[in-house]
């Protein structure tokens, strides 16, 4: 018997259906397995243990009345990003010390709505700027793989907990990777959907124009079915768009026979970790075995990704992180006049990497420089997206590596900004384009860490990747169970 950690969506919904656990014990033992296991891994920042029973005591009375909801009392753990009413919200921050949410996200009022449960809150790269979980003013998160490494991040805290069983399922925001990378480095799954397709609003900004909400789960399937409640237009943000998404338990059921897959050559970058190209060549292989057709395609202009993105990432946090000046949100550092409390306020109350963001964003906006550094990085945008949709008139989906490394030890990198760059440059791409993208486990590295396969698809064809990445995971777990 699994326990209740272990459990996924699907698995956790048969037991609430068949009335073998409700939801109010599924609760209460998850909560002990947090209290127990999360000293080590420090996956939360917070949990709510008095909503969560309240919110799951409703879930299992709305099931003897024979309420059908898709979620329905099943706990989730949220980044610390999202605002879900009368929670902290601290986004890693010491800034938002104190600070309580007065409303829920959409997204959050969409889960809330289809009967989930909100468990906790998840440790996160202080307003999702990082790729460690190592930014945070809350505390380190360990990978559960090997507690010396990191998780990723920014999501580092929802893809821990969800690997290290400390969680059913998790949220986490992706701008440039952060729920593919932590996902690829724990071993789960990770999706990003496309630009649009769920709502930002509630979601604390950090690059508008690149940022999504995503689902970290053990199972593609699962990540469909968080997927299909969380997506849709809202009339609250203007930039979520109204297609609707294709039934992905249909296009999960079909193998990938007659399927042209490419292989984007500029994803297998010098330097990258021979285990990592390594596991990634064995899941083309296993693709190809399932009746897909892999061919090698070209995005050119993959090289100025990084570049572009940390130009229009920083621009826009410049913008957003403005607001956080000790009036309206979280932890003041008074002044005798009130410019010098917005500067102790955010002296205090940021740390370095946003500092530093800050000042780049600020710098390529500044009269001067922003036809030299914006405007180009603009333009380089568009040839990246067009690449993209060059490929897609050929190829149903893409395959590559998540990053050139699996997860480093604590520490490794965190003095070293510009490696932590560079090591974003197979998940930036798809967020400069506003395609889909998700992470799935394929392998270990050579230093026992998990290796993720990226899966890249077209904006609004989620269910291609669905399909493709559970096609893959269901190879995978045959193999395991042969092996
Ligand atoms: N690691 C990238 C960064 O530091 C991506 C972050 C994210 O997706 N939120 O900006």
């Amino acid at each position: 018997m699994k326990s209740l950690g272990e459990l996924t969506i699907v698995e956790a919904l048969e037991l609430l259906e068949k009335r073998e656990c409700s939801s109010v014990e599924l609760v209460a033992g998850m909560i002990e397995v947090i209290k127990e296991r999360d000293r080590e891994i420090c996956a939360y920042v917070s949990l709510d243990e008095g909503g969560a029973f309240e919110q799951a005591k409703a879930a299992d009375a709305a099931r003897a009345r024979g309420e059908k909801c898709r979620l329905l009392g099943v706990p989730i753990a949220v980044k610390d990003i999202l605002n879900v009413q009368g929670q902290p919200c601290t986004c890693g921050s010491a800034i938002l010390k104190g600070y309580v949410s007065p409303y829920d996200a959409t997204v959050i009022a969409k889960l809330r709505q289809d009967g989930a449960v909100f468990l906790g809150r998840t440790n996160m790269d202080e307003f999702a700027m990082g790729s460690t979980t190592e930014n945070s003013a809350l505390g380190v998160t360990r990978n559960p793989a090997n507690p010396g490494f990191v998780p990723g991040g920014s999501s580092g805290g929802s893809a821990a907990a969800v690997a290290g069983n400390l969680a059913i399922a998790a949220l986490g925001t992706d701008t440039g990777g952060s729920i593919r990378q932590p996902a690829s480095f724990c071993g789960c799954v990770g999706m990003k959907p496309s630009y649009g397709r769920v709502s930002r609003y509630g979601l604390t900004a950090f690059a508008s124009s690149l940022d999504q909400v995503g689902p970290i789960c053990k199972t593609v399937r699962d990540a469909a079915a968080l997927l299909d409640v969380m997506a849709g237009h809202d009339s609250m943000d203007s930039t979520s768009i109204d297609v609707p998404l294709t039934d992905c338990t249909a296009a999960m059921k079909k193998d990938l026979k007659g399927l042209k897959l490419g292989l984007p050559r500029e994803y297998f970058v010098k330097g990258m970790d021979r285990s990592v190209e390594r596991s990634v060549m064995a899941a083309v292989e296993t693709c190809r075995e399932l009746g897909a057709e892999v061919i090698d395609v070209s995005l050119p202009h993959t090289e100025y990704a990084v570049a572009t993105y940390y130009i229009i990432a920083t621009a826009e946090a410049s913008a957003n992180l403005a607001r956080f000046d000790g009036v309206r949100y979280g932890a003041r550092r008074e002044g005798a006049d009130p410019l010098e409390m917005y500067c102790n306020t955010r002296a205090h109350g940021l740390g370095r990497e946003v500092k530093r963001r800050i000042i780049l964003g600020t710098y390529v906006l500044s009269s001067g420089y922003h036809d030299a550094y914006y405007i180009r990085a603009q333009k380089a945008r568009t040839l990246i997206r067009s690449d993209f949709e060059k490929v897609f008139e050929e190829c149903y989906a893409l395959l590559a590596p998540v990053t050139p490394t699996t997860a480093y030890a604590l520490g490794e990198k965190i003095n070293d900004p510009l490696q932590m760059y560079l090591g974003d440059i197979l998940t930036i791409p798809a967020n400069l384009a506003g395609i889909c993208g998700m992470s799935v486990p394929c392998g270990v590295g050579d230093n026992g860490l998990p290796v993720g396969l990226q899966m890249l698809g077209p904006a609004f064809k989620e269910e291609r990747i669905l399909h493709v990445g559970h096609a893959f995971e269901g190879a995978m777990t045959q193999k395991a169970g042969r092996a």
